[in-house]
C-alpha cells in the first residue's frame, strides 16, 4: 500500500530538515554536548549560550523579554504550570476558561475544581469563538484568571486575543493563552494584546516532540509554583537539567515560522482554497472554521449523513483525524464540535484536515477525490 496522504499537521509535523541540522550540533562527542547549567568549563558555557539564543528567538517572535520564557516539555506542560502554578501562588479562587480548551488546560481546571476553585466554563459560538464581551460577563471579584486559547486544534478558529487580553488587563485579572496552534502561523504580540502567559510547542511548527514554552510576564510580579522540583532551574520555576539540542531546535523552527510567515500563509491559503472549491461539490457538507478568523492549515468538514469512523477507515489513502489526536482513542462525539452545540451525528460525521509546509496541490487534489469518492459510495449514491 502506498504511504497515505499526512493531512494530520494539527497533530504533528515533521521536523524540517534544516531545525535538525541545528540540533544535531549539540549532541555528539565533536559538537556542544554540554550541560547548559556548568558554570565552571567551555563545554557548558557554548551550551549555555545556544540555549539563550534561542531563547531570544522565541522571546523576540511574540514580542516579549527573552528573561520572560521559561523552557518546559511541551505545551501541555505550559499549560499545567502556568494554571496550576498561578492558582497555587494566588489567594483568589475563580478561573474562567472556554468549553472547548485543550483537555490539558480543561482537566487542570478540572483538578483545580477538586481542589476547591471554582471554574467558569464559557460556550463559544458556531464557529468556536469565544468573545471578550463574555470573558467580561463572567468576571468576579476573586476572579484570578482567564485562559483562552489562540487557535483551536480540531477547527482551527483563531479568536480575537487582543479584545479578551483587554478586559483582562482593565480588571486586573491574568490571561493566559495556549498558542500551540497559533504560534509562527499567525501574529502573536504579548503587549499589544495584554498576555500574561502564553503556552507554546515545538512539534507544532516543524520542531522536535518533548520541548516548548510557557511565556511569563515579568512586570506583573507573577510568581508561579513549581510543577517540578529539583535544581531550581529557569528561576525556580521549572527544574530539569535544560535540553539544549531540543531547545536550540524550537528557537530555529520558530525562527523559521516568523521568516516565513507571509509566504507560507499565502501558500496554505491557497491549498485551503483548492481543498474547499473541491470539498464544495460534495453534496451536504458544513465547514466548521471560521470562514475568515483561522490558521488557512486547519479544515473542519462534516459529510451529513456520513459516519466519522467509518469514513477514517473507508480512507486508507489519507492520513487524517476524526478530532484531536488526544481523544481519538475515544468513540464519543468530539466535545469542540458538540460544544458548538452541533448535533451528535453530524459531529461524528466531520473530520479535521490539516496540513503545511510540505504539502503539494497534488495531494490536496488526490486526498478531495478520494473523499468525493468515499462520501458518495458511503451514502449509496
Ligand atoms: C498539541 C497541543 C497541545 C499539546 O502540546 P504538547 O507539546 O504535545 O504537549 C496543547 N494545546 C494545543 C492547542 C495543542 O494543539
Amino acid at each position: 500500500m502506498p504511504t497515505p496522504i499526512y493531512l494530520d499537521y494539527a497533530a504533528t509535523t515533521p521536523v524540517d530538515t534544516r531545525v535538525i541540522e541545528r540540533m544535531v550540533a549539540h549532541m555528539s562527542v565533536d559538537g556542544d554536548f554540554g550541560n547548559p547549567a556548568s558554570r565552571s568549563h567551555a563545554f557548558g558555557w557554548q551550551a549555555e549560550e545556544a540555549v539563550e539564543a534561542a531563547r531570544v528567538q522565541i522571546a523576540e517572535a511574540i514580542n516579549a523579554d527573552p528573561r520572560e520564557i521559561v523552557w518546559t516539555s511541551g505545551a501541555t506542560e505550559s499549560d499545567n504550570l502556568a494554571l496550576k502554578g498561578a492558582a497555587f501562588e494566588a489567594s483568589r479562587r475563580h478561573l474562567i476558561t472556554s468549553s472547548i480548551e485543550h483537555k490539558a488546560v480543561l482537566d487542570c481546571c478540572g483538578f483545580l475544581q477538586q481542589q476547591g476553585f471554582e471554574v467558569t466554563y464559557l460556550t463559544p459560538d458556531a464557529w468556536g469563538r469565544t468573545s471578550a464581551e463574555q470573558v467580561r460577563e463572567a468576571l468576579r471579584e476573586d476572579t484570578l484568571m482567564v485562559s483562552i486559547m489562540h487557535v483551536n486544534n480540531e477547527l482551527g478558529t483563531a479568536n480575537d486575543l487582543r479584545s479578551i487580553g483587554e478586559v483582562c488587563r482593565s480588571n486586573g485579572v491574568l490571561f493566559h493563552t495556549d498558542a500551540a496552534q497559533g504560534f509562527g502561523k499567525l501574529p502573536l504580540d504579548v503587549e499589544a494584546m495584554y498576555i500574561d502567559l502564553l503556552s507554546l510547542s515545538a512539534h507544532k511548527i516543524y520542531g522536535p516532540k518533548g520541548i516548548g514554552a510557557l511565556y511569563v510576564r515579568r512586570s506583573q510580579g507573577l510568581q508561579l509554583a513549581p510543577q517540578m522540583h529539583g535544581g531550581g532551574h529557569e528561576m525556580g520555576m521549572r527544574s530539569g537539567t535544560l535540553p539544549a539540542q531540543q531547545i536550540v531546535g524550537l528557537g530555529a523552527a520558530a525562527q523559521l515560522m516568523v521568516e516565513h510567515m507571509d509566504s507560507e500563509h499565502a501558500q496554505l491559503s491557497a491549498l485551503r482554497q483548492r481543498f474547499l472549491s473541491h470539498v464544495r461539490q460534495i453534496p451536504d457538507t458544513v465547514v466548521h472554521t471560521h470562514p475568515e478568523q483561522h490558521v488557512p492549515g486547519i479544515v473542519n468538514v462534516g459529510f451529513a449523513g456520513v459516519d466519522g469512523e467509518t469514513l477514517l477507515l473507508a480512507l486508507p489513502g489519507l492520513a487524517v483525524s476524526s478530532g484531536s489526536a488526544c481523544t481519538s482513542a475515544s468513540v464519543e462525539p468530539s466535545f469542540v464540535l458538540r460544544g458548538l452545540g452541533i448535533a451528535d451525528d453530524l459531529a461524528h460525521s466531520s473530520l479535521r484536515f490539516s496540513f503545511g509546509r510540505f504539502t503539494d496541490a497534488a495531494e490536496i487534489d488526490s486526498a478531495a477525490q478520494q473523499l468525493a469518492t468515499t462520501v458518495g459510495r458511503l451514502r449509496g449514491s
